[in-house]
């Protein structure tokens, strides 16, 4: 064999090692971790000693019915409320011991919101939108308007780029606010209810998008009590009572059945 068909399967080999080093790398590590709310007279127990590690490149729906512990763990994981007890790692850093300042920053560097209200300007543009977040990062303004196009292209939206976001579709709004948390490079992506708000059609449309941005390596992590949009997750995390009683990529099908019964 040339040498130079030698070398070049050495580096074939050393990126396929690297590849597979970086997708199971541990995004976020969560540890005995609790949340408990204390009133004068009450106490209550949102979170109970759960445990679960995601690591870069999943894509995980977050379960369970009204009351569950759902908000509490998405503003936790989020870097919105620390922990009562136990640990929660992101991208390498500790977050449960972190002030409020530290709390923001690790918030903005590392983690890209997208709520069931999309918390759009109405009558500015959608690469205007988009282009928001980055000026407050700081990022030099051509750089802006290069990735608000990027990520508009990516979920879309190319011929929508003048339209102000009151004159799009609640689907398409969302959409935009997608683009508007890729654009920053999150480390994970986290969704809200974000098919809350948008008629069903829509709302496969923006499954659909997750899938794609997910098969482009994008963590995602969505919290629903839809099992119709859980099912477009690889893995399923079922919450009750503040504790995990079901975490699973293997029986989706199963979960969802389940999910689906206890609601009707
Ligand atoms: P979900 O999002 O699944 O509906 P939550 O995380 O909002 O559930 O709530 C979990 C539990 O914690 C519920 O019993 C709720 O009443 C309680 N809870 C949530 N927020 C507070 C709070 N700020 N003070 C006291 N109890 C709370």
């Amino acid at each position: 064999m040339a040498v130079w068909v030698e070398e070049l399967w050495v580096v074939v080999l050393f990126v396929q090692l690297v590849d597979k080093i970086m997708k199971n790398q541990s995004i976020i590590t969560v540890k005995d971790l609790s949340k408990i709310y204390k009133t004068d007279v009450l106490e209550t127990i949102a979170l109970d000693n759960i445990s679960f590690e995601i690591k870069k490149g999943e894509f995980v729906a977050i379960m369970g019915p009204s009351g569950s512990g759902k908000s509490t763990l998405m503003h936790i994981l989020g870097a919105l409320d620390k922990p009562t007890l136990g640990k929660y790692i992101l991208d390498g850093e500790n977050v449960e011991n972190l002030d409020d300042d530290q709390l923001a920053d690790i918030r903005n560097r590392k983690i890209g919101f997208v709520f069931q209200a999309y918390n759009l300007l109405p009558r500015t543009t959608t690469v205007k939108n988009v282009m928001l977040p980055m000026a407050y990062a700081g990022i030099d303004p051509k750089e802006r308007e290069i990735r608000a196009i990027e990520y508009l292209n990516l979920v879309g939206l190319s011929d929508r780029l003048k339209h102000t976001t009151n004159q799009l579709s609640g689907g398409q709004q969302q959409r935009v606010a997608i683009a508007r948390a890729l654009s920053m490079h999150p480390s994970i992506l986290l969704a809200d209810e974000p098919t809350g708000n948008i008629a069903s059609a829509q709302a496969e449309e923006i499954m659909a998008i997750f899938q794609k941005i997910n098969k482009e390596g994008n963590t995602i992590i969505m919290i629903t009590h839809e099992p119709d949009i859980a099912q477009h997750a690889k893995r399923i995390i079922v919450i009750r009572d503040g504790k995990i009683v079901t975490d699973s990529s293997d029986h989706k099908q199963k979960i969802i059945n389940d999910q689906k019964n206890e609601i009707n």
